[in-house]
C-alpha cells in the first residue's frame, strides 16, 4: 500500500528553490532545457507573445537572451541569436536566407571552415558559390551574377591581415540589391560596426576575442532586417544551432572586461609589431596601422588607428627555423585559435592553410617561417623579450 504522506518526500521531485528577499549579483546560471507552465491557456499566451517565457532551450533561454542583448548593444543591433559556434552563425546565416538556385560571393581568405561551407557544402544543396579578392572592389564586381544573392566577407582577412575595400564592396551590394554578410569576429565592434557601413547581416565567433578565455564555443548572429531575423532564427533552432546555457554564461562573464582586454591586447599587438620589425631575422611584419602594411590607408580610415590584437611576421629558414621558433617560445601556447586572454601562436602553413600547396600558399605570401600572433594581455615588456628569444633562437638554428 502507497502511503500518501510519504510521496512528498520522494527524491524524485524538484525540491522548491528557497525563498529570499536579497537576489544573487552575479547572472544566474539557467541549464534548464524545460519550463513548466501553469496551464494551457498561459501556454497559448506564451506563444502569442502576449506574456514572456521560455519553453524549450532549443528555442531559447535566459543565457542565451541575456548574452545576445549584451551583443546586440555592442553592435548597436536588436533581436540577435546566440548560436553554438561561429560556423553555426555563419550557417544559420545562410541557410536561413538562401534557396537552392542562388549564388553567393565569399572572400577568398575566408575563415577555413567558411571556405570549406561555400566550396563543398553549399553547393550540395544547389547554391553556387565564388570566391573573390575583397581588397580588390573589380575583382567582387566581376563575380557577380544575375543570381548574386549574398556577399560574405570579413574585414580583415586570416592570417595576412589584409583589410577589404569595405566601403566598395558595400555600395556595390546596396546598388544590386545583393544582402552583405559581414563576419566581424577579428575586427570586433570597438573597431568596426557593420551596420554602420551597409552591412545586412553580422556574424560572430564569440569563442574568440568577445569570450576570451577559450573555454567557451559560440556564436552570435544578427540581421538588421527583422523578416531577415526571423528566417534565421527559425532556421537556427530548426537545426538546433542554437547555444548551450553554460557556454553563454561564461561568455557573457568574459565580456564584462572585453573593453579592458581589447584596448590592452591592443597596444601590446602595436608594441610587439614594431619590436618585431627591428629585429635581425624577421623578413616581415604585418599590422594594420603600421605605414609599411600593403592596406595603411584603409586600415586608418575604416578601423579608426585600430590596428586590433593580431600581428603576423616572417623569420627567414624555412620549417627548421618555424620549429625552433615554437620550442623556444616555450610560455607562449603554440595553438590554432586566436583571442584568447593569452598570447597565442599559430603556423598556418601546418594548420589552418595545410591543404593548399606550396605554391597556393606563396601566392598569399604564406612561407614555411610564417606566424600569427594572437596578442594577450601580458606585460608588453614580456612579450617583446620571449618573442625577441624565438626569433634569436630561429635564426641561430639556420
Ligand atoms: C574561428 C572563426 C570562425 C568560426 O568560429 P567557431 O566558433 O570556431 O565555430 C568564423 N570566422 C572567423 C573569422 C573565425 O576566426
Amino acid at each position: 500500500m502507497t502511503d500518501s504522506s510519504k510521496s512528498s518526500k520522494t527524491l524524485v521531485r524538484r525540491t522548491p528553490w528557497p525563498g529570499s528577499v536579497s537576489r544573487p549579483v552575479v547572472t544566474p546560471l539557467q541549464p534548464s532545457v524545460v519550463y513548466r507552465s501553469d496551464s494551457p491557456d498561459q501556454l497559448d499566451q506564451q506563444y502569442a507573445g502576449d506574456v514572456s517565457g521560455f519553453t524549450y532551450s532549443r528555442e531559447g533561454h535566459p543565457n542565451a537572451s541575456v548574452l545576445a542583448r549584451k551583443i546586440d548593444m555592442m553592435e548597436g543591433a536588436e533581436g540577435g541569436i546566440a548560436v553554438a559556434s561561429g560556423m553555426a552563425a555563419v550557417t544559420a546565416a545562410m541557410l536561413g536566407l538562401l534557396r537552392s538556385g542562388d549564388h553567393v560571393i565569399g572572400g577568398d581568405q575566408l575563415y577555413g571552415r567558411s571556405l570549406r561551407l561555400m566550396s563543398q557544402d553549399l553547393p550540395r544543396f544547389g547554391i553556387t558559390t565564388t570566391l573573390a579578392d575583397p581588397t580588390d572592389i573589380g575583382a567582387i564586381e566581376a563575380a557577380v551574377q544575375d543570381n548574386t544573392r549574398m556577399i560574405l566577407v570579413e574585414v580583415v582577412s586570416n592570417p595576412t591581415l589584409r583589410i577589404a575595400d569595405m566601403e566598395g564592396i558595400a555600395a556595390l551590394a546596396r546598388e544590386k540589391g545583393i544582402l552583405l554578410v559581414v563576419d566581424n569576429t577579428f575586427t570586433t565592434p570597438t573597431a568596426y560596426r557593420p551596420f554602420e557601413h551597409g552591412a545586412d547581416v553580422i556574424v560572430h565567433s564569440v569563442t574568440k576575442l568577445l569570450a576570451g578565455h577559450s573555454d567557451a564555443m559560440l556564436g552570435y548572429v544578427v540581421a538588421r532586417d527583422p523578416a531577415h531575423q526571423e528566417a534565421i532564427t527559425g532556421t537556427a533552432v530548426t537545426m538546433g544551432l542554437t547555444a548551450s546555457p553554460f557556454d553563454c554564461w561564461l561568455a557573457e562573464r568574459g565580456l564584462y572586461s572585453f573593453d579592458l582586454r581589447y584596448r590592452a591586447a591592443s597596444e601590446n599587438a602595436a608594441a610587439l609589431a614594431d619590436h618585431l620589425a627591428g629585429l635581425a631575422g624577421v623578413s616581415r611584419v604585418l599590422y594594420p596601422t603600421r605605414p609599411d602594411h600593403p592596406d595603411h590607408n584603409r586600415a586608418t580610415a575604416l578601423l579608426g588607428g585600430q590596428g586590433g590584437n593580431m600581428v603576423s611576421f616572417e623569420v627567414a629558414g624555412g620549417r627548421a627555423a618555424a620549429n625552433a621558433l615554437t620550442l623556444a617560445a616555450e610560455n607562449i601556447a603554440f595553438a590554432p585559435t586566436l583571442g584568447d586572454i593569452g598570447t597565442t601562436l599559430s603556423h598556418p602553413a601546418s594548420s589552418s592553410h595545410r591543404a593548399l600547396s606550396a605554391q597556393e600558399r606563396a601566392t598569399i605570401g604564406i612561407s614555411e617561417g610564417f606566424f600569427r600572433v594572437s596578442v594577450g594581455v601580458e606585460p608588453a615588456e614580456m612579450l617583446c623579450k620571449e618573442f625577441g628569444q624565438a626569433v634569436a633562437a630561429a635564426a641561430s638554428s639556420t
